[in-house]
Protein backbone atom coordinates (compact mmCIF):
# COMPACT_ATOMS: atom_id res chain seq x y z
CA UNK A 1 0.00 0.00 0.00
CA UNK A 2 1.33 3.46 -0.80
CA UNK A 3 1.89 5.57 1.98
CA UNK A 4 -0.03 8.93 1.87
CA UNK A 5 0.97 12.33 3.19
CA UNK A 6 -1.98 11.68 5.97
CA UNK A 7 -0.45 9.09 6.58
CA UNK A 8 3.27 10.60 7.24
CA UNK A 9 1.93 13.65 9.28
CA UNK A 10 0.34 11.00 11.87
CA UNK A 11 3.32 8.75 11.84
CA UNK A 12 6.01 11.69 12.51
CA UNK A 13 3.97 14.70 13.80
CA UNK A 14 1.14 12.63 15.53
CA UNK A 15 -1.43 14.79 13.84
CA UNK A 16 -4.55 13.12 12.75
CA UNK A 17 -5.53 15.96 10.04
CA UNK A 18 -3.85 18.90 7.83
CA UNK A 19 -5.51 22.47 8.70
CA UNK A 20 -7.38 24.47 5.86
CA UNK A 21 -4.64 24.71 3.00
CA UNK A 22 -2.31 22.32 3.89
CA UNK A 23 -3.15 19.37 2.25
CA UNK A 24 -3.76 21.25 -1.20
CA UNK A 25 0.19 23.01 -0.53
CA UNK A 26 1.40 19.83 -0.42
CA UNK A 27 -0.60 18.12 -3.50
CA UNK A 28 1.01 20.51 -5.31
CA UNK A 29 4.46 20.05 -4.29
CA UNK A 30 4.40 16.53 -4.10
CA UNK A 31 2.82 16.65 -8.02
CA UNK A 32 5.89 18.71 -8.74
CA UNK A 33 4.95 21.79 -9.19
CA UNK A 34 6.30 25.09 -7.79
CA UNK A 35 4.69 26.50 -5.01
CA UNK A 36 4.27 30.30 -3.67
CA UNK A 37 2.08 30.04 -0.58
CA UNK A 38 0.92 32.51 1.89
CA UNK A 39 0.06 31.84 5.13
CA UNK A 40 -0.23 33.74 8.59
CA UNK A 41 2.36 33.02 11.13
CA UNK A 42 1.77 30.17 13.15
CA UNK A 43 -0.48 28.88 10.52
CA UNK A 44 1.48 25.95 10.23
CA UNK A 45 3.88 26.48 7.26
CA UNK A 46 6.68 24.20 7.79
CA UNK A 47 4.23 21.44 7.29
CA UNK A 48 3.49 22.17 4.09
CA UNK A 49 6.96 21.74 3.11
CA UNK A 50 8.36 18.91 5.86
CA UNK A 51 5.84 16.56 4.44
CA UNK A 52 6.56 16.25 0.78
CA UNK A 53 9.92 16.37 2.53
CA UNK A 54 9.83 12.71 3.87
CA UNK A 55 7.01 12.04 0.82
CA UNK A 56 9.67 12.55 -2.52
CA UNK A 57 12.70 11.07 -2.89
CA UNK A 58 15.74 12.43 -2.61
CA UNK A 59 16.67 15.47 -0.10
CA UNK A 60 14.68 19.08 1.14
CA UNK A 61 16.56 22.01 1.36
CA UNK A 62 15.04 24.58 3.50
CA UNK A 63 16.30 28.16 3.31
CA UNK A 64 15.75 30.18 6.71
CA UNK A 65 16.81 33.59 7.87
CA UNK A 66 17.44 32.90 11.49
CA UNK A 67 19.63 31.20 13.14
CA UNK A 68 17.74 30.27 16.05
CA UNK A 69 14.49 29.39 14.43
CA UNK A 70 16.59 26.89 12.41
CA UNK A 71 17.86 25.46 15.41
CA UNK A 72 14.12 24.44 16.78
CA UNK A 73 12.98 23.26 13.46
CA UNK A 74 16.20 20.99 13.29
CA UNK A 75 15.83 19.83 16.78
CA UNK A 76 12.10 18.68 16.63
CA UNK A 77 12.71 16.99 13.29
CA UNK A 78 15.33 14.89 14.80
CA UNK A 79 13.35 14.50 18.27
CA UNK A 80 10.70 13.16 15.62
CA UNK A 81 13.04 10.80 14.27
CA UNK A 82 13.77 12.48 10.90
CA UNK A 83 17.25 12.83 9.48
CA UNK A 84 17.52 16.86 9.70
CA UNK A 85 20.73 18.80 9.77
CA UNK A 86 21.60 22.75 10.24
CA UNK A 87 23.84 24.56 7.74
CA UNK A 88 24.86 27.88 9.81
CA UNK A 89 27.15 30.32 11.05
CA UNK A 90 27.19 28.26 14.78
CA UNK A 91 28.77 25.11 13.45
CA UNK A 92 32.37 24.97 14.00
CA UNK A 93 34.68 23.48 11.31
CA UNK A 94 34.66 20.19 12.58
CA UNK A 95 31.14 19.96 12.71
CA UNK A 96 30.45 21.88 9.23
CA UNK A 97 32.91 19.23 7.53
CA UNK A 98 31.23 15.92 9.57
CA UNK A 99 27.90 17.45 7.96
CA UNK A 100 29.23 17.86 4.62
CA UNK A 101 30.35 13.88 5.10
CA UNK A 102 26.84 12.97 5.97
CA UNK A 103 25.25 14.57 2.90
CA UNK A 104 27.78 12.63 1.03
CA UNK A 105 26.57 9.48 2.57
CA UNK A 106 22.85 10.74 1.84
CA UNK A 107 22.12 10.64 5.36
CA UNK A 108 19.42 13.11 5.95
CA UNK A 109 16.59 14.43 4.18
CA UNK A 110 15.52 17.80 5.34
CA UNK A 111 19.16 20.35 5.40
CA UNK A 112 18.27 23.91 6.52
CA UNK A 113 20.62 25.85 4.94
CA UNK A 114 21.31 29.60 5.92
CA UNK A 115 21.23 31.68 2.93
CA UNK A 116 24.54 33.18 3.54
CA UNK A 117 26.10 29.62 3.10
CA UNK A 118 24.36 29.30 0.04
CA UNK A 119 27.72 30.47 -1.95
CA UNK A 120 30.15 27.86 -0.13
CA UNK A 121 31.22 26.03 -2.96
CA UNK A 122 32.12 23.14 -0.74
CA UNK A 123 29.01 22.69 -0.43
CA UNK A 124 27.29 23.37 -3.72
CA UNK A 125 30.13 21.29 -5.01
CA UNK A 126 29.02 18.49 -3.10
CA UNK A 127 25.28 18.90 -3.58
CA UNK A 128 24.67 20.02 -6.95
CA UNK A 129 25.01 16.24 -8.22
CA UNK A 130 22.88 15.34 -5.43
CA UNK A 131 19.04 14.32 -6.03
CA UNK A 132 17.48 17.54 -4.37
CA UNK A 133 13.72 16.85 -4.59
CA UNK A 134 13.00 20.44 -3.72
CA UNK A 135 14.30 24.11 -2.03
CA UNK A 136 11.94 25.30 0.16
CA UNK A 137 12.27 29.10 0.59
CA UNK A 138 10.76 30.26 4.30
CA UNK A 139 10.28 33.81 5.12
CA UNK A 140 10.71 34.48 1.56
CA UNK A 141 9.35 37.82 1.41
CA UNK A 142 12.78 38.36 2.60
CA UNK A 143 14.28 38.99 -1.40
CA UNK A 144 11.80 42.09 -1.35
CA UNK A 145 12.75 45.39 -1.08
CA UNK A 146 9.16 45.93 -0.93
CA UNK A 147 9.24 43.69 2.09
CA UNK A 148 9.31 44.43 5.59
CA UNK A 149 12.43 42.80 6.21
CA UNK A 150 14.72 42.55 3.24
CA UNK A 151 17.71 41.13 2.85
CA UNK A 152 20.82 40.24 0.41
CA UNK A 153 22.05 37.22 1.10
CA UNK A 154 18.33 36.10 -0.11
CA UNK A 155 19.42 37.56 -3.77
CA UNK A 156 21.87 34.27 -3.97
CA UNK A 157 19.04 31.81 -3.55
CA UNK A 158 18.78 31.61 -7.32
CA UNK A 159 21.57 31.53 -8.46
CA UNK A 160 22.22 28.63 -6.07
CA UNK A 161 19.37 26.66 -7.68
CA UNK A 162 20.32 27.54 -10.81
CA UNK A 163 24.10 25.78 -10.15
CA UNK A 164 22.25 22.77 -9.62
CA UNK A 165 22.46 19.81 -12.14
CA UNK A 166 18.79 19.35 -12.12
CA UNK A 167 16.59 21.86 -11.21
CA UNK A 168 14.02 20.50 -7.37
CA UNK A 169 10.80 22.12 -6.89
CA UNK A 170 10.12 25.71 -5.76
CA UNK A 171 8.48 26.56 -2.99
CA UNK A 172 8.17 30.07 -1.12
CA UNK A 173 6.40 30.48 2.22
CA UNK A 174 5.73 33.64 3.84
CA UNK A 175 3.23 35.53 5.59
CA UNK A 176 3.84 38.66 3.64
CA UNK A 177 0.40 39.07 1.22
CA UNK A 178 0.91 42.48 -0.45
CA UNK A 179 1.07 42.32 -4.04
CA UNK A 180 3.79 44.06 -4.99
CA UNK A 181 6.12 41.17 -2.14
CA UNK A 182 4.42 38.67 -3.94
CA UNK A 183 5.35 39.42 -7.44
CA UNK A 184 8.88 40.30 -6.25
CA UNK A 185 9.01 36.59 -4.85
CA UNK A 186 7.97 34.71 -8.16
CA UNK A 187 10.38 37.01 -10.35
CA UNK A 188 13.12 37.13 -7.71
CA UNK A 189 12.74 33.44 -7.12
CA UNK A 190 12.54 32.43 -10.75
CA UNK A 191 9.18 30.27 -9.72
CA UNK A 192 7.69 27.93 -12.65
CA UNK A 193 4.61 29.20 -13.33
CA UNK A 194 3.72 28.22 -9.41
CA UNK A 195 0.70 27.33 -7.60
CA UNK A 196 -0.27 30.33 -5.43
CA UNK A 197 -2.08 30.39 -2.63
CA UNK A 198 -3.42 32.04 0.26
CA UNK A 199 -4.51 30.13 3.27
CA UNK A 200 -4.97 30.19 6.57
CA UNK A 201 -5.49 33.39 7.66
CA UNK A 202 -8.08 33.39 10.03
CA UNK A 203 -7.78 33.10 13.18
CA UNK A 204 -10.78 31.71 14.78
CA UNK A 205 -9.49 31.89 18.21
CA UNK A 206 -8.86 36.20 18.38
CA UNK A 207 -11.24 37.97 18.95
CA UNK A 208 -10.48 41.58 17.52
CA UNK A 209 -11.21 44.60 19.35
CA UNK A 210 -10.66 48.11 18.56
CA UNK A 211 -11.45 50.55 21.28
CA UNK A 212 -11.65 54.48 20.62
CA UNK A 213 -10.65 55.22 23.61
CA UNK A 214 -9.91 58.57 25.21
CA UNK A 215 -8.16 57.69 27.70
CA UNK A 216 -5.56 54.20 27.03
CA UNK A 217 -3.70 54.52 30.40
CA UNK A 218 -7.65 54.46 32.29
CA UNK A 219 -8.39 51.49 29.83
CA UNK A 220 -4.80 49.38 29.79
CA UNK A 221 -4.99 49.73 33.63
CA UNK A 222 -8.43 48.59 34.71
CA UNK A 223 -7.32 45.24 31.59
CA UNK A 224 -4.44 44.63 33.32
CA UNK A 225 -5.66 44.67 36.44
CA UNK A 226 -8.00 42.03 35.46
CA UNK A 227 -5.99 39.99 33.38
CA UNK A 228 -2.73 40.25 35.45
CA UNK A 229 -2.28 36.33 35.70
CA UNK A 230 -2.26 35.64 31.73
CA UNK A 231 0.52 36.22 29.41
CA UNK A 232 -0.17 39.49 27.41
CA UNK A 233 2.10 41.98 25.31
CA UNK A 234 1.66 45.21 25.01
CA UNK A 235 2.91 46.86 21.67
CA UNK A 236 3.76 50.39 21.42
CA UNK A 237 4.92 52.12 18.58
CA UNK A 238 8.19 54.30 19.52
CA UNK A 239 10.97 53.07 22.28
CA UNK A 240 9.96 55.99 24.39
CA UNK A 241 6.27 54.93 24.77
CA UNK A 242 7.02 51.94 25.57
CA UNK A 243 10.02 52.76 28.49
CA UNK A 244 6.59 54.39 29.90
CA UNK A 245 4.46 52.11 30.00
CA UNK A 246 6.96 49.88 31.37
CA UNK A 247 7.91 52.19 33.77
CA UNK A 248 4.08 52.77 35.12
CA UNK A 249 3.62 49.04 35.34
CA UNK A 250 6.67 48.75 36.79
CA UNK A 251 6.08 51.02 39.46
CA UNK A 252 2.37 49.29 40.03
CA UNK A 253 4.42 45.82 40.61
CA UNK A 254 2.95 44.14 38.07
CA UNK A 255 4.78 41.19 36.28
CA UNK A 256 6.38 42.98 33.31
CA UNK A 257 9.28 43.21 31.05
CA UNK A 258 10.07 45.47 28.14
CA UNK A 259 11.98 44.97 24.58
CA UNK A 260 12.96 47.45 21.68
CA UNK A 261 15.89 47.77 19.54
CA UNK A 262 17.59 50.39 22.19
CA UNK A 263 18.21 48.11 24.63
CA UNK A 264 21.48 45.60 24.54
CA UNK A 265 21.08 42.11 22.78
CA UNK A 266 22.02 40.80 26.01
CA UNK A 267 18.88 42.25 27.96
CA UNK A 268 16.98 41.64 25.42
CA UNK A 269 17.49 38.19 24.92
CA UNK A 270 16.83 38.10 28.72
CA UNK A 271 13.75 39.82 29.03
CA UNK A 272 12.54 37.48 26.19
CA UNK A 273 13.31 34.20 28.00
CA UNK A 274 11.85 35.64 31.03
CA UNK A 275 8.86 35.87 29.06
CA UNK A 276 8.58 32.97 27.25
CA UNK A 277 9.02 31.04 30.03
CA UNK A 278 6.43 32.41 32.06
CA UNK A 279 9.13 34.00 34.92
CA UNK A 280 7.59 37.71 33.30
CA UNK A 281 3.90 37.92 32.68
CA UNK A 282 3.56 41.13 30.86
CA UNK A 283 5.89 42.36 27.68
CA UNK A 284 5.54 45.82 26.68
CA UNK A 285 7.05 45.86 22.98
CA UNK A 286 8.37 48.21 19.61
CA UNK A 287 7.80 45.56 16.63
CA UNK A 288 11.44 44.57 17.22
CA UNK A 289 9.32 41.89 19.28
CA UNK A 290 7.93 38.64 18.76
CA UNK A 291 9.67 37.47 15.27
CA UNK A 292 10.10 33.58 16.18
CA UNK A 293 8.38 33.58 18.48
CA UNK A 294 6.25 30.80 19.19
CA UNK A 295 4.91 30.96 23.13
CA UNK A 296 1.42 28.98 23.24
CA UNK A 297 -0.17 30.63 25.93
CA UNK A 298 -0.45 34.30 24.88
CA UNK A 299 -3.55 34.96 25.90
CA UNK A 300 -4.20 38.74 24.90
CA UNK A 301 -2.20 41.25 22.91
CA UNK A 302 -3.09 45.15 22.82
CA UNK A 303 -1.70 47.79 20.65
CA UNK A 304 -1.19 50.70 22.75
CA UNK A 305 -1.06 52.63 19.11
CA UNK A 306 -1.69 52.12 15.74
CA UNK A 307 0.66 50.47 13.89
CA UNK A 308 1.83 50.87 10.69
CA UNK A 309 0.25 48.18 8.61
CA UNK A 310 -2.66 45.75 8.26
CA UNK A 311 0.50 43.24 7.82
CA UNK A 312 2.25 44.45 10.35
CA UNK A 313 -1.25 44.53 12.92
CA UNK A 314 -2.02 40.91 11.92
CA UNK A 315 1.37 39.25 12.14
CA UNK A 316 1.78 41.40 16.05
CA UNK A 317 -1.83 39.53 16.92
CA UNK A 318 -0.94 36.41 15.51
CA UNK A 319 1.08 35.81 18.62
CA UNK A 320 -1.66 35.66 20.35
CA UNK A 321 -3.30 31.95 21.39
CA UNK A 322 -1.29 29.80 19.44
CA UNK A 323 -2.45 26.89 21.32
CA UNK A 324 -5.63 27.20 20.19
CA UNK A 325 -7.48 28.69 23.19
CA UNK A 326 -9.58 31.90 23.01
CA UNK A 327 -7.80 35.47 23.31
CA UNK A 328 -8.11 39.22 23.05
CA UNK A 329 -6.53 41.07 20.98
CA UNK A 330 -7.20 44.81 21.52
CA UNK A 331 -6.31 47.78 19.62
CA UNK A 332 -6.63 51.21 21.57
CA UNK A 333 -6.65 54.19 18.52
CA UNK A 334 -6.47 57.62 19.10
CA UNK A 335 -6.64 59.81 15.88
CA UNK A 336 -2.92 60.87 17.21
CA UNK A 337 -1.59 57.62 16.43
CA UNK A 338 -1.98 58.22 12.90
CA UNK A 339 -0.16 61.53 12.92
CA UNK A 340 3.07 59.50 14.89
CA UNK A 341 2.89 56.84 12.07
CA UNK A 342 3.49 59.09 9.20
CA UNK A 343 5.93 60.77 11.17
CA UNK A 344 7.56 57.82 11.49
CA UNK A 345 7.29 56.54 7.89
CA UNK A 346 8.55 60.25 7.21
CA UNK A 347 11.95 59.99 9.13
CA UNK A 348 12.23 56.20 8.59
CA UNK A 349 11.81 55.73 5.04
CA UNK A 350 14.12 57.42 1.68
CA UNK A 351 13.11 55.95 -1.29
CA UNK A 352 10.24 57.56 -2.48
CA UNK A 353 8.36 54.53 -3.70
CA UNK A 354 8.79 52.78 -0.91
CA UNK A 355 7.48 55.84 1.14
CA UNK A 356 4.30 56.16 -0.98
CA UNK A 357 3.50 52.37 -0.66
CA UNK A 358 4.09 52.38 3.22
CA UNK A 359 1.82 55.73 2.76
CA UNK A 360 -1.06 53.76 1.34
CA UNK A 361 -0.67 50.64 3.52
CA UNK A 362 -1.07 53.23 6.48
CA UNK A 363 -4.12 54.43 4.89
CA UNK A 364 -5.97 51.01 4.56
CA UNK A 365 -4.71 50.12 8.38
CA UNK A 366 -6.39 53.86 9.34
CA UNK A 367 -9.62 52.49 6.87
CA UNK A 368 -9.71 49.18 8.65
CA UNK A 369 -10.14 51.13 12.18
CA UNK A 370 -12.81 53.43 10.72
CA UNK A 371 -14.75 50.66 9.11
CA UNK A 372 -18.22 49.59 9.95
CA UNK A 373 -17.99 46.09 9.04
CA UNK A 374 -17.29 42.67 10.67
CA UNK A 375 -13.08 43.22 11.55
CA UNK A 376 -11.89 39.83 10.54
CA UNK A 377 -13.65 39.58 7.04
CA UNK A 378 -12.10 42.67 6.30
CA UNK A 379 -8.69 41.74 7.64
CA UNK A 380 -8.94 38.43 5.68
CA UNK A 381 -10.27 40.13 2.67
CA UNK A 382 -7.34 42.13 2.81
CA UNK A 383 -4.80 39.71 2.54
CA UNK A 384 -7.18 38.04 -0.52
CA UNK A 385 -8.09 35.15 1.65
CA UNK A 386 -12.20 34.95 2.38
CA UNK A 387 -14.47 34.33 4.81
CA UNK A 388 -18.36 33.51 4.69
CA UNK A 389 -19.99 35.26 6.80
CA UNK A 390 -19.32 37.86 9.67
CA UNK A 391 -17.66 36.62 12.76
CA UNK A 392 -19.60 37.50 15.51
CA UNK A 393 -16.59 37.58 17.48
CA UNK A 394 -15.13 41.01 16.55
CA UNK A 395 -16.25 44.61 18.75
CA UNK A 396 -17.87 45.56 15.24
CA UNK A 397 -19.92 42.69 15.22
CA UNK A 398 -20.35 42.83 18.48
CA UNK A 399 -21.16 46.15 18.68
CA UNK A 400 -24.66 46.78 19.01
CA UNK A 401 -24.54 50.52 18.36
CA UNK A 402 -27.08 52.01 15.83
CA UNK A 403 -26.65 53.04 12.16
CA UNK A 404 -27.41 57.08 12.36
CA UNK A 405 -27.78 59.32 9.45
CA UNK A 406 -24.59 61.40 9.50
CA UNK A 407 -25.78 63.15 5.83
CA UNK A 408 -25.93 66.60 7.39
CA UNK A 409 -23.07 67.07 9.00
CA UNK A 410 -20.89 65.25 5.77
CA UNK A 411 -22.76 68.04 3.80
CA UNK A 412 -20.94 70.58 5.88
CA UNK A 413 -17.60 68.92 5.51
CA UNK A 414 -18.05 68.56 1.57
CA UNK A 415 -19.51 72.05 1.36
CA UNK A 416 -16.59 73.47 3.25
CA UNK A 417 -13.45 71.49 1.57
CA UNK A 418 -15.36 72.84 -1.88
CA UNK A 419 -15.42 76.42 -0.73
CA UNK A 420 -11.71 76.46 0.47
CA UNK A 421 -11.01 75.71 -3.05
CA UNK A 422 -7.29 74.07 -3.11
CA UNK A 423 -6.20 71.01 -1.20
CA UNK A 424 -5.93 71.56 2.72
CA UNK A 425 -4.77 69.44 5.45
CA UNK A 426 -7.55 68.24 7.66
CA UNK A 427 -6.45 70.48 10.46
CA UNK A 428 -6.94 73.41 8.93
CA UNK A 429 -10.53 72.19 7.43
CA UNK A 430 -11.36 71.43 11.12
CA UNK A 431 -10.22 74.97 11.89
CA UNK A 432 -12.20 76.83 9.49
CA UNK A 433 -15.79 74.04 10.45
CA UNK A 434 -14.89 75.12 14.31
CA UNK A 435 -14.71 78.84 13.20
CA UNK A 436 -10.93 78.87 14.53
CA UNK A 437 -9.93 82.42 14.88
CA UNK A 438 -5.95 80.97 13.86
CA UNK A 439 -3.79 83.53 11.99
CA UNK A 440 -3.80 81.61 8.30
CA UNK A 441 -7.30 80.80 8.52
CA UNK A 442 -7.61 84.59 8.97
CA UNK A 443 -5.19 85.53 6.62
CA UNK A 444 -6.68 83.57 3.75
CA UNK A 445 -10.06 84.76 4.37
CA UNK A 446 -11.93 81.67 5.27
CA UNK A 447 -13.56 83.64 7.64
CA UNK A 448 -15.94 84.94 5.36
CA UNK A 449 -17.02 81.71 3.98
CA UNK A 450 -20.77 80.59 4.21
CA UNK A 451 -19.36 77.34 5.85
CA UNK A 452 -16.96 79.03 8.57
CA UNK A 453 -17.66 77.72 11.98
CA UNK A 454 -20.84 75.97 10.92
CA UNK A 455 -19.21 72.85 12.85
CA UNK A 456 -18.86 74.55 16.53
CA UNK A 457 -20.71 71.96 18.20
CA UNK A 458 -18.00 69.35 16.94
CA UNK A 459 -14.56 68.98 19.24
CA UNK A 460 -11.66 68.71 17.45
CA UNK A 461 -11.05 65.34 18.10
CA UNK A 462 -14.43 64.16 17.16
CA UNK A 463 -14.29 66.15 14.40
CA UNK A 464 -10.99 64.78 12.86
CA UNK A 465 -12.57 61.19 13.93
CA UNK A 466 -15.68 62.39 11.63
CA UNK A 467 -13.58 63.47 8.76
CA UNK A 468 -11.22 60.21 8.64
CA UNK A 469 -14.60 58.31 9.09
CA UNK A 470 -15.58 60.01 5.71
CA UNK A 471 -12.27 59.12 4.31
CA UNK A 472 -12.43 55.58 5.14
CA UNK A 473 -15.65 54.80 3.81
CA UNK A 474 -15.06 56.61 0.11
CA UNK A 475 -16.27 60.11 0.77
CA UNK A 476 -13.91 61.70 0.55
CA UNK A 477 -9.83 61.60 -0.86
CA UNK A 478 -6.61 61.74 1.16
CA UNK A 479 -4.09 63.07 -1.85
CA UNK A 480 -0.13 63.76 -0.87
CA UNK A 481 0.67 66.94 -1.78
CA UNK A 482 4.85 67.93 -2.59
CA UNK A 483 5.06 70.89 -0.39
CA UNK A 484 8.36 72.59 0.13
CA UNK A 485 8.64 70.65 3.08
CA UNK A 486 8.08 67.27 2.40
CA UNK A 487 4.75 65.88 0.98
CA UNK A 488 1.62 66.49 3.49
CA UNK A 489 -1.67 64.38 2.75
CA UNK A 490 -4.38 67.31 1.49
CA UNK A 491 -8.27 65.99 1.36
CA UNK A 492 -10.20 66.27 -1.69
CA UNK A 493 -13.46 65.40 -2.76
CA UNK A 494 -14.31 62.98 -5.41
CA UNK A 495 -17.33 61.19 -7.32
CA UNK A 496 -19.15 60.15 -3.85
CA UNK A 497 -18.17 63.40 -2.30
CA UNK A 498 -20.45 64.69 -5.00
CA UNK A 499 -23.10 62.27 -4.84
CA UNK A 500 -23.54 63.45 -1.04
CA UNK A 501 -24.30 66.84 -2.09
CA UNK A 502 -26.82 66.52 -4.28
CA UNK A 503 -28.53 64.45 -2.22
CA UNK A 504 -27.93 61.20 -4.40
CA UNK A 505 -26.49 59.01 -1.36
CA UNK A 506 -26.69 59.10 2.06
CA UNK A 507 -23.63 58.26 4.63
CA UNK A 508 -24.87 56.27 7.34
CA UNK A 509 -22.28 55.25 10.19
CA UNK A 510 -22.80 52.60 12.40
CA UNK A 511 -22.22 55.09 15.76
CA UNK A 512 -19.40 53.27 17.76
CA UNK A 513 -19.75 53.55 21.49
CA UNK A 514 -16.94 55.73 22.53
CA UNK A 515 -15.38 54.11 25.40
CA UNK A 516 -13.74 56.77 28.40
CA UNK A 517 -12.96 54.23 30.59
CA UNK A 518 -14.44 50.69 32.22
P1 LIG B 1 4.44 28.83 10.89
O1 LIG B 1 5.79 28.33 10.42
O2 LIG B 1 3.46 29.00 9.78
O3 LIG B 1 4.54 30.03 11.79
P2 LIG B 1 4.34 26.33 12.22
O4 LIG B 1 4.67 25.51 11.05
O5 LIG B 1 5.40 26.56 13.24
O6 LIG B 1 3.77 27.73 11.77
O7 LIG B 1 3.02 25.75 12.91
C1 LIG B 1 2.44 26.39 14.02
C2 LIG B 1 1.94 25.36 15.01
O8 LIG B 1 0.82 24.65 14.48
C3 LIG B 1 2.98 24.30 15.33
O9 LIG B 1 2.95 24.08 16.71
C4 LIG B 1 2.52 23.10 14.53
O10 LIG B 1 2.97 21.90 15.07
C5 LIG B 1 1.02 23.24 14.57
N1 LIG B 1 0.36 22.59 13.41
C6 LIG B 1 0.66 22.76 12.11
N2 LIG B 1 -0.12 21.98 11.32
C7 LIG B 1 -0.95 21.29 12.15
C8 LIG B 1 -2.00 20.32 11.95
N3 LIG B 1 -2.36 19.89 10.74
N4 LIG B 1 -2.62 19.85 13.05
C9 LIG B 1 -2.28 20.29 14.28
N5 LIG B 1 -1.32 21.18 14.54
C10 LIG B 1 -0.64 21.69 13.49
Amino acid sequence: MNITPLDILYKYYGYTSFRKGQESIINSIINKKDVLAIMPTGGGKSICYQVPALYLDGVTIVISPLISLMKDQVDALKTMGIEAELINSSLSANEYNLVLENIKNDKYKIIYVAPERLDSLDFINLIKYKNISQVAIDEAHCVSQWGHDFRVSYKRIPYFINSLETRPIVTAFTATASDEVREDIESVLNLNNPDIYITGFDRENLSINVVKSSSKNRYLLDYIENHKNESGIIYASTRKEVESIHEGLSKKKYSVSKYHAGLSTEIRKENQENFINDDIKIMVATNAFGMGIDKPNIRWVIHYNMPQSIENYYQEIGRAGRDGEDSECILLFAPGDIHTQKYLVEVSIENSDRKRVQYKKLQQMVDLVYSNMCYRKTILNYFGDSLENDCNNCSNCLNEGEVVDKTLDAQMVISCIARMKRGYGATMIIDVLRGSKNKKVLELGFDSLSTYGIMKKYSNEDLKTFINTLVSHGFLDIVENIGMRGSYPTIRLNEQSLKVIKKEIKVEFKEAKVTKSR
